[in-house]
């Protein structure tokens, strides 16, 4: 099997202080919580970032910060949010794309979520899509249920988006696929050949969706975005604790870890030099 990737996705847009007191939420918090999670093995940071009061925020500057804070300490590559909540509006949401960033999530459909709505229109993918290509910002696409798979190929033909794919199964989100290995296989069987993935269990199923992706050689997002928990009933301190419990789970299994140069090789990531520059 080839290397894996792990993803830290250190803050996401839910989780608040009340969840946990230890969700990173200033940009030097971020940026500290990517470098401890990178020392621990992960090669891709995904970032959101707030703003003073914690609240969600797509502000170029505030990005910026966290950008310069991590690449002035580490390689890691770095993988910016363009949702940043469920409420944000696509011209904040496309501009995410002006900083260059290596990677960018391309989240592939319009869902239910919880008891929002969380709206990727048509028209809005196919934007993002282009913004995302004629900046090489390699599209990580968010799959919460397989339908969202062919809205993604109807917009490849169109050349888009364009191959390898890498894809990001969210499993367990209320609204989207349930976290079972079915879905998960099911998920994995409906991609082109050729494609990469890696896969989220929401909340209690992090670890097992993690644990599946490590055996069916995928790659494996974790972080407090996703789940606060590190065991039932017990929080995480910090999102190096979940990045170090899957490299020990990867080492039990066979499975080595991937660099962040090791990651871009396979992801065919091209080095994107105007990183951060607006
Ligand atoms: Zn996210």
């Amino acid at each position: 099997m080839e290397k894996m990737i792990i993803t830290v996705a250190p803050t996401g847009a839910q989780t608040t202080r009340q969840h946990t007191p230890h969700v990173p939420l200033s940009p030097k918090e971020i940026a500290d919580s990517i470098y401890k999670s990178w020392q621990a093995g992960a090669a891709i940071g995904h970032v959101h970032v707030r703003d003073r009061d914690g609240n969600n925020s797509l502000d170029l500057d505030i990005y910026k910060e966290v950008i310069d804070r991590v690449k002035s300490k580490c390689d890691i590559i770095l993988n910016l949010t363009t949702a940043g909540g469920l409420k944000m509006s696509d011209e904040d949401r496309l501009r995410v794309c002006e900083l260059n960033p290596e990677m960018a999530t391309f989240d592939a459909g319009t869902m239910n979520f919880g008891k929002d709505v969380f709206y990727n229109t048509p028209n809005f993918l196919e934007k993002l899509a282009a913004e995302m290509q004629s900046r090489h910002i390699k599209p990580e696409i968010e799959i919460f249920d397989v339908g969202m798979i062919h809205n993604t190929l109807r917009i490849a033909k169109k050349e888009l988006i364009h191959e390898p794919y890498h894809f990001q199964f969210v499993l367990g989100v209320p609204g989207g696929m349930p976290a079972t290995p079915k879905n998960l296989m099911y998920l994995t069987e409906s991609i082109p050949a050729g494609s990469t993935w890696s896969a989220i269990g929401a909340s209690k199923d992090q670890l097992t969706i993690n644990t599946m992706s490590i055996l069916l050689g995928g790659h494996v997002r974790v972080g407090m975005e996703d789940s606060v928990y590190f065991k039932k009933g017990e929080l995480a301190e910090s999102n190096a604790q979940f990045v170090e419990r899957i490299v020990d789970l990867s080492n039990t299994l066979n499975r080595e870890i991937a660099t962040p140069d090791e990651a871009r090789a396979m992801l065919k990531i091209p080095r994107n030099s105007n990183m951060g520059v607006k």
